[in-house]
C-alpha cells in the first residue's frame, strides 16, 4: 500500500487475489520463496501520455492517454482501452491485474494488459471522437504491436472508436494487422466477439446453476448497466427463458414488470448504439418504472448480473438481495461489488462468480478473432459461439477445481483465483527472474 498510495481500486483487487493466493502459496515454496505475488503486483511497464485534440469550435483538449502491459509470461499484453471522465491509474491497474488472471483463465495464449483516457465520449460529435481516437493512437502506436500487446473495447470504447483507432494505426505503421481486437467485420473482426461478454456470461452462469441442478428457465434476472455486456447478457437470458426485470445507466434504472423481450432489447440497442440516449426513454416509451438515479439492487429477483461498472453492488445492497431471496450474483462488469458485499454472499453461501471468471468470454472471443487474424480466415458464426461455450465451461471446471468446498458449494473466488494464478506462476518461473 505505501508504494501505491491513493490507488484505492488497485489495492482492493490486490486484496481480494492476495486472500485467496497466500494461503495456497503457504506450502509451496516454488511459489513462495520467489516472491511471485509481489512481482505481479508490478507492471512490467506503464506509459502515461498526452492526447492533444481539436475540438468542432477548433479548441484545443488536451486528455491524458495511458497503457498498462502488465503481464507477458503466458503472451502478448491483452486487454481493453476505457474512455470514461475517471479513468487513472489506479482504475487502469486493476484492471490489467485482473486481466493477468483472466486471460490465464481462458485457456489461451494472452498476458495481461489495460489501457485508457479520461476522454468523455457523451456529447462529442462523431468527428469529435475520431480526433480523440487518431490522436490517442498515434501516441499508443509506439508501443503495441499484433505480437506485443493488441488492446480491445472497453467502457467507452465500442465499434466505432475501434474502427478510428484501426484506421489510424495502420496510417502510421503502414500495415494491415490484427493489432486490435473488436474489429468490424469488414476488416478482419469476429463474429460473436460484441455478444460474447454477455452471452458468456450467461453461458458461466447456466454452468454454476447446472453444478447444482438447476437451470435458467423461468428465473427472474435483475441486470444493471445498458452497454455492450449489458445488453447480450439480457438477450441471452432471454433466449434461454429467464425473465429481465431491469437495466439501468448512470441516469437511473428501469424496472420492467412484464419482462425485457426480445423487441424491448432491439429498442434499448437501438437507442444506446446509434442515438446514444438514455434509458430512461425506455420507460417512457414501455410504461416502466424509473428509478431515477438509482442501480436495480432493490428489485426482487432470483439471480442478479452487476453489467455495468467497478463498486456499483455495495454490501447494503447485498443485504438487500439475499433477504430478497436472490440465490446468485453473475458478474459481468469487473468488480462491480465490493469485498464486504462478497461477504454477505459468502456467509449465506450464495452462488457468486467473480468478473475475472463469468466475462471472460469476450477476452477469449478476442483471442479467437486475433487466431482468425493469424490464419487470414473468419470463422463462422455457430463456429465461434461453440468454442466460447466451450471455453466458459473448462473455465467453471478449472474453478470448480480448486475452489470447490462441499459437494453442493463452490468458492468461485478461491477457484478462479488459484486457477488462473498457477498457469502464470508456472510461466514465470521457467522464464526466470525477468
Ligand atoms: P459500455 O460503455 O458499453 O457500457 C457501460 C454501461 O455501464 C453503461 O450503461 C453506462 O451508463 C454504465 N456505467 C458506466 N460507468 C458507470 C458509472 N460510473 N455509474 C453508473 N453506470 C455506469 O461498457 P461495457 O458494457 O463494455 O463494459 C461494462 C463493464 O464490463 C465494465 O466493467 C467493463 O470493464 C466490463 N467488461 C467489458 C468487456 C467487453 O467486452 N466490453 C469484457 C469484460 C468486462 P452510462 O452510459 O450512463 O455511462
Amino acid at each position: 500500500a505505501s508504494k501505491n498510495p491513493h490507488e484505492t481500486e488497485f489495492l482492493q483487487a490486490v486484496e481480494e487475489v492476495a486472500e485467496t493466493i497466500i494461503p495456497f502459496i503457504a506450502d509451496k515454496p516454488k511459489y513462495k520463496d520467489s516472491n511471485l505475488l509481489e512481482t505481479m503486483c508490478e507492471p512490467e511497464r506503464v506509459f502515461m501520455f498526452r492526447v492533444p485534440w481539436l475540438n468542432d469550435k477548433g479548441e484545443v483538449q488536451v486528455n491524458r492517454g495511458y497503457r498498462i502491459q502488465m503481464n507477458s509470461a503466458i503472451g502478448p499484453y491483452k486487454g481493453g482501452l476505457r474512455f470514461h471522465p475517471s479513468v487513472n491509474l489506479s482504475i487502469l491497474k486493476f484492471l490489467a491485474f485482473e486481466q493477468t488472471f483472466k486471460n490465464s483463465l481462458t485457456t489461451l495464449p494472452m498476458g495481461g494488459g489495460k489501457g485508457g483516457s479520461d476522454f468523455n465520449p457523451k456529447g462529442k460529435s462523431d468527428n469529435e471522437v475520431m480526433k480523440f481516437c487518431q490522436s490517442f493512437m498515434t501516441e499508443l502506436s509506439k508501443y503495441i504491436g499484433q505480437f506485443t500487446d493488441v488492446p480491445a473495447g472497453d467502457i467507452g470504447v465500442g465499434g466505432r472508436e475501434i474502427g478510428y483507432m484501426f484506421g489510424q494505426y495502420k496510417r502510421v505503421q503502414g500495415e494491415f494487422t490484427g493489432v486490435l481486437t473488436g474489429k468490424g467485420l469488414q476488416y478482419g473482426g469476429s463474429l460473436i466477439r460484441p455478444e460474447a461478454t454477455g452471452y458468456g456470461c450467461v453461458y458461466f452462469s447456466k454452468e454454476v446453476l447446472n453444478h447444482i441442478n438447476d437451470g435458467l428457465d423461468g428465473k427472474s434476472a435483475i441486470v444493471s448497466g445498458s452497454g455492450n455486456v449489458a445488453q447480450f447478457t439480457v438477450e441471452k437470458l432471454i433466449q434461454n427463458g429467464a425473465k429481465v426485470l431491469s437495466m439501468s445507466d448512470s441516469g437511473g434504472t428501469v424496472y420492467d414488470k412484464d419482462g425485457i423481450t426480445q423487441e424491448k432489447l432491439e429498442f434499448i440497442k437501438e437507442l444506446k448504439n446509434v442515438k446514444r440516449g438514455r434509458i430512461k426513454e425506455y420507460a417512457d416509451k414501455y410504461k416502466a418504472e424509473f428509478h431515477e438515479g438509482k442501480t436495480p439492487w432493490d428489485i426482487k429477483c432470483d439471480i442478479a448480473y452487476p453489467c455495468a461498472t467497478q463498486n456499483e453492488l455495495q454490501v447494503e445492497d447485498a443485504k438487500t438481495l439475499q433477504k430478497n431471496g436472490c440465490i446468485g450474483v453473475f458478474e459481468g462488469a469487473n468488480m462491480p461489488c465490493t469485498a464486504d458485499a462478497i461477504e454477505v454472499f459468502k456467509e449465506h453461501k450464495m452462488m457468486f462468480t467473480p468478473g475475472k471468471a463469468s466475462n471472460a468470454g469476450g477476452v477469449a472471443t478476442s483471442g479467437l478473432e486475433m487466431s482468425q487474424n493469424s490464419l487470414r480466415l473468419s470463422w463462422t458464426r455457430d463456429e465461434v459461439d461453440e468454442r466460447l461455450q466451450g471455453i466458459m465451461k473448462e473455465i467453471h471446471r478449472n474453478c470448480v477445481q480448486h475452489g470447490k468446498v462441499t459437494k453442493d458449494y463452490v468458492d468461485y473466488v478461491k477457484g478462479a483465483n488459484i486457477a488462473g494464478f498457477v498457469k502464470v506462476a508456472d510461466a514465470m518461473l521457467a522464464q526466470g527472474c525477468v
